[in-house]
């Protein structure tokens, strides 16, 4: 099982809409500081299978670190979906549940600049918490599009009230029913989002949904740079089961490997980093407990700095051009360009 996994009990199973729920975990008090979150982030669920052993599935946290208590994930039913059916179906109150700790990188560094915030369906989780974050302890204004395909399937609707009602000046909330406006259009989305004023975007919802957001977006000139991307998808890997242990590379000075120093948990270590090998493969052959979870670059889970030397990522789904920029890279789709990197892991 991955270092990082932990028991935690349901506090709480909340009915949401006919077809999503909201689990309450109950985190042990000796575990406490390894669920600090931020808001935007996720945790992954170990979902059990007589065929596998177990599944592992990312739900984001809908509670926000800075003025709920318990932390909370939404699980909407996925027609035909595995995990997210057996979640809805079996989990009641008192149960245990499997995670690993909180992850991911989408969320706004600072609460003080103006935020676009677009859902659609169980897309809003993240972008409830982001919401409820920036409101409490930041000063900047929320705008939120957030489309369903109808008025009974929107989750949490009563909260977003509560919310304009609560900062009547800092949010606006609309919505887009499928019912009334059809699906979404790039048109109808400009003509929305025009009207309000945002330095960041954060995006969350089916692929269609993001790709008619983005093109609108684009339309009114809003630079790439600024839009941040959640996409929801089911792993293909599960990080519960033990990493495949590969051979660690010998630490030989002889070997042409460029070397690799790593902080990591406290640690300083010096290692060997064959170029056509990953960080994180690097990592774990060594049983270095590094954090992932989707090993597809979309999760954001294995971010680290890159403070001396450079590498390159094969595949990049999670980091915006600013952050690249500072130095952050994915331990799961990082190469090594130079004889000598310095990589810490401290976001
Ligand atoms: C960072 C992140 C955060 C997320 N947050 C949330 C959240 O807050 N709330 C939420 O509800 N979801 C969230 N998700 C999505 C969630 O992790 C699952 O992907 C979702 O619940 C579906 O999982 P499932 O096991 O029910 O469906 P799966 O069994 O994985 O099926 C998904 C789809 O694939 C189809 N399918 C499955 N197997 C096959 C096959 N062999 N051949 C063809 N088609 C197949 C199914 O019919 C279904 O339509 C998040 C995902 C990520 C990556």
């Amino acid at each position: 099982m991955a270092g990082r996994a932990h028991e935690v009990r349901v506090l709480d199973v909340v009915e949401e809409t006919a077809d999503a729920v909201t689990l309450v975990l109950d985190i042990p008090h000796e575990v406490a500081d390894r669920f600090t979150y931020a808001c935007g982030q996720f945790l992954t669920v170990r979902v059990p299978s007589t065929t596998s052993g177990s599944v592992a599935r990312c739900y984001s946290l809908c509670s926000s670190p800075d003025r709920d208590g318990p932390p909370a994930i939404t699980i909407k039913r996925t027609p035909a979906g595995f995990a997210s059916n057996w979640l809805c179906d079996n989990v009641v109150a008192g149960d245990a549940l499997t995670v690993l700790e909180p992850a991911g990188t989408f969320g706004p560094r600072s609460l003080d600049r103006d935020v676009l915030l677009c859902a659609a369906g169980s897309g809003v989780t993240p972008i409830l918490s982001i919401t409820k974050s920036v409101l409490a302890a930041g000063s900047a204004n929320v705008a939120v599009l957030y489309a369903n395909r109808d008025r009974e399937s929107v989750i949490f609707a009563a909260e977003f009230d509560e919310l304009v009602r609560a900062y009547p000046g800092r949010l606006t909330v609309r919505h887009w029913l499928e019912t009334e406006r059809g699906l979404p259009t790039e048109a109808g989305v400009a003509e929305l989002v025009g009207q309000w004023a945002f330095d960041d975007v954060y995006l969350c919802g089916p692929a269609g949904f993001m790709t008619v957001v983005q093109s609108a977006l684009k339309d009114l000139g809003v630079s790439d740079k600024r839009v941040h991307r959640e996409e929801y998808r089911s792993l293909v890997d599960n990080p519960f089961e033990t990493a495949q242990v590969t051979q660690p590379t010998r630490s030989s000075s002889s070997s042409g490997h460029p070397l690799l120093e790593v902080e990591i948990d406290g640690r300083r270590l010096t290692l060997e980093w064959p170029k056509d090998r990953t960080l994180l493969d690097v990592l774990l052959a060594h049983g270095i407990d590094a954090p992932y979870v989707c090993r597809e670059s979309a999760c954001g889970t294995c971010v680290c700095s890159v403070r001396k030397g450079r590498t390159r990522m094969l595949l990049n789904e999670s980091l915006i051009d600013d952050e690249i920029e500072m130095g952050l890279t994915l331990a799961c789709q990082s190469l090594p360009e130079t004889e000598e990197v310095y990589i810490a892991f401290d976001q």
